[in-house]
């Protein structure tokens, strides 16, 4: 049942990835809880200052500036005298694991949020978990590591949160699949040709959301959605065929289930990061939210359609990972990240992001059941060899072998 009070006592909450657009939520949903929660620590990458600025304000115990060289480079002379400074990835570790951490929020963008995140689970912590790439690169891991310790893993991904909350409609046996929706993205009714010219200035122009800018772009090529299929196999134990996505432009209706007897239970609210992430801290409890709420007075409509495979491929490519498993995610994760920076540095077009993975993802040495140093390994060797293709692309750039590959 709901209830409008606070959680009882007050919860220690550890924020990976502070200065991002999930981890600037994550504090207002902090500022808004009236004492229910405070930052333990908070850690940022690159924009240090900014990171200053929160500890200023929120006065954690600690920081963590991950980029040592960063930090070593910045002036910290107005830290607070009660806020210690920790650097790397170790410090990253370090929070993510301390004793008097109750919840870890894992918003890192990309494989840099995997450390913290395994530091978490391994601790035994509650991770409100939008740092997808993780269980993208190592779900099997994180979840047989999670069923160890008894590691929480609580979804802040708006889909995986709807889902999360419309499973418990009915029993998991009872289940016949999950369906992801997508808003299409900017691009959502661009042809093919228009697809190839796109620019980044469009692609990072999201019609519903505010994201920081690589997720953006996974959303605009929809290999966000491929991403997501595979976190929702993790998170919800269920096979590939058991999600599908369907696109719906608005943004209001963040899931959906459908059980055995053809009912479908939704959950619905605004595109607002803040709902998710709140439920995440405070769950089972819910509480009064800062987020926008559903205005029912005022007329809407919501719609629906089939996505695209042939406009959209790197949702094949998600559909196939779920599948095939083992070291799919990991390549096919670093294989995106270096593309996707590729682009947004203007070197590639955006169709040749999903190509970057196709190839990364046929080219790789594929195992069934890797371990984390493994998976490492070949998130290295995916990142070179999409660097070593894109150099051969544009080296090629007017030869017909490399654009027919
Ligand atoms: P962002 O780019 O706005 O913020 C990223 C954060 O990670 C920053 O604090 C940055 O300092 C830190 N960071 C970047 N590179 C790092 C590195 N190498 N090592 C350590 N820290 C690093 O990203 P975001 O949009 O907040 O997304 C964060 C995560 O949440 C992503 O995994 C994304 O897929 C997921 N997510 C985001 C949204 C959203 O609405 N933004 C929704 C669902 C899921
Ligand atoms: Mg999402």
């Amino acid at each position: 049942m709901s209830s409008s009070s606070s959680p009882p006592s007050r919860q220690n909450v550890v924020v990976l990835g502070a200065t991002g657009s999930i981890g600037r939520s994550t504090l207002d949903v902090i500022r808004s809880s009236g004492g229910a929660f405070a930052p333990l620590a908070l850690s940022a990458h690159a924009r240090l200052a900014d990171l200053l600025k929160a500890a200023i304000e929120y006065r954690p115990r600690f920081i963590v500036a991950s980029d040592e060289k960063a930090a070593a480079a910045f002036d910290w002379s107005h830290l607070p005298k009660e806020t210690t400074l920790l650097t790397g990835t170790a410090g990253l570790q370090e929070v993510a694991s301390h004793t008097d951490a109750d919840i870890v929020v894992s918003a890192i963008v990309g494989r840099a949020g995997l450390e913290g995140t395994f530091a978490a689970i391994q601790a035994g912590k509650r991770v409100a978990l939008a740092n997808k790439e993780a269980l993208v690169v190592a779900g099997h891991l994180a979840t047989e590591l999670a069923q160890k310790t008894g590691a929480e893993i609580l979804p802040v991904d708006s889909e995986h949160s709807a889902i999360f909350q419309a499973l418990k409609a009915g029993r998991s046996e009872d289940v016949k699949r999950v369906i992801l929706t997508a808003s299409g993205g900017p691009f959502r009714k661009f042809t093919q040709k228009q697809l190839a010219e796109a620019t980044v200035k469009q692609a990072l122009a999201h019609p519903t959301w505010q994201m920081g800018p690589k997720i953006t772009v996974d959303s605009a090529t929809m290999m966000n959605k491929a991403l997501e299929l595979i976190e929702a196999k993790w998170l919800f134990d269920l096979t590939a065929e058991q999600i599908d996505v369907v696109v719906h432009p608005q943004s209001i209706v963040h899931s959906l289930v459908e059980f055995v007897d053809g009912s479908l239970v939704a959950q619905m609210s605004p595109p607002d990061m803040r709902m998710p992430i709140q439920l995440a801290l405070t769950y089972p409890q819910r509480t009064e939210c800062p987020a926008k709420q559903l205005d029912l007075a005022t007329p809407f409509s919501l719609e629906f359609e089939p996505p695209d495979y042939e406009r959209f491929p790197a949702l094949k490519l998600g559909k196939e990972v779920a599948k095939r498993g083992g070291t799919c995610g990991a390549v096919l994760n670093a294989a995106n990240e270096v593309a996707v920076q590729q682009f947004l540095e203007g070197k590639i077009r955006f169709t040749d992001i999903y190509r970057v993975g196709r190839h990364v993802l046929d080219e790789h040495p594929f195992e069934a059941s890797p371990q984390l140093n493994r998976l490492l390994e070949l998130d290295a060797w995916a990142r070179e060899e999409s660097n070593k293709w894109i150099t051969c692309c544009l080296r090629q750039a007017k030869d017909q072998a490399c654009s027919t590959t």
